[in-house]
């Protein structure tokens, strides 16, 4: 088996991206499996080199290992082109001209959970109307009315219907940067990820990646969706919580305390003792993960 951090290095690690990481790994080496990091620098508006060395280091310091690298995202552009033009051959894609304003304006139904669905303002233009544009454009691809659905590995079996829940979703972005959906999809597919550990806020990206495995022909790993760090008011923790960041924790922690208490917090440990990340390998089990949020009142 196979599993990956994919971590975006768009700021400092902080607790909520330790707690994921940590429960990635564990799953994954309590197995003897291979572990793969994949700096997921996507987007060159949010993303810097410094954070993704920062990054490597801090979960090395952790003794999160990893077996090999894969390239990163912003060098993976070739191959999102060729997956992109895959589903263009299908006549799955279109281009979308519509401004940000216009997205929120139009009175798309909304999914249960208070998303806004795209309206497809632009999924039926003509030739002619899309010659007359002179931006550049979106592109999204075009959803069925159809049910997607997954066993998560924590959380039990998820579903949504793509045309109802979720709507035409874009790929690629106007400036030319392809989606995180795409790309994710394309580098776990291509790279033979086996399992996807990652936080409950992907839950819901999950369809529309299976969706895509099935367009591109490429094979599904098992998802586990773990629980988010929340504050006592239920607001997630975030990287703007600055003494949650890995720069002030290591001054205050050792990497043994830290996990110790992520583990505690999991619902690996009874007490918040300090331990090793191998050494938690040795007594893993899902079974003892907690599958809802997991309330910080400090640490
Ligand atoms: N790069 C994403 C993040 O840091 C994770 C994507 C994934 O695990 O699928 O939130």
């Amino acid at each position: 088996m196979t599993g990956r951090f994919a971590p975006s290095p768009s700021g400092r690690m902080h607790l909520g991206n330790v707690f994921s990481a940590m429960l990635a790994w564990l799953s994954v080496r309590s197995r003897g499996g291979r572990m793969l990091l994949r700096i997921e620098d996507l987007d060159p508006d949010r993303c810097r080199r410094e954070y993704a060395e920062t990054l490597k280091d801090d979960l090395r310091w952790l003794g999160l290992d990893w077996d090999r690298e894969q390239t990163p995202q912003s060098q993976r552009t070739a191959a999102y082109a060729a997956e992109f033009e895959r589903l263009r051959d299908l006549g799955l894609v279109y281009p979308c001209y519509c401004s940000r304003g216009e997205l929120h304006a139009a009175s798309a139904p909304h999914a249960a959970d208070g998303r806004v669905l795209y309206a497809g303002t632009c999924r039926n233009l003509t030739e002619a109307q899309r010659a007359a544009k002179t931006k550049a454009p979106a592109w999204r691809l075009m959803v069925p009315d159809r049910v997607y659905g997954f066993e998560d590995g924590l959380q039990g079996h998820f579903e949504e219907n793509l045309a109802r829940d979720c709507g035409d979703f874009l790929i690629r972005r106007a400036d030319g940067v392809y989606a995180y959906q795409l790309a994710v999809v394309t580098d776990d597919g291509q790279g033979g990820i086996t399992e996807v550990v990652r936080g409950m806020d992907l839950l819901d990206s999950t369809p529309r990646q299976l969706y895509l495995y099935e367009l591109l022909h490429l094979t599904p790993p098992q998802f586990s969706h773990v629980p988010l760090l929340v504050a006592p008011d239920g607001r997630r923790l975030s990287k703007r919580e600055k003494d949650l960041d890995l720069g002030v924790l290591r001054q205050n922690y050792t990497p043994e305390q830290l996990l110790g208490r992520l583990a505690h917090l999991a619902g690996l440990l009874d007490r918040p003792e300090s331990v090793s990340a191998r050494e938690l390998a040795g007594e893993f089990s899902w079974k003892k993960v907690k599958k809802e949020p997991v309330v910080l009142e400090r640490l």
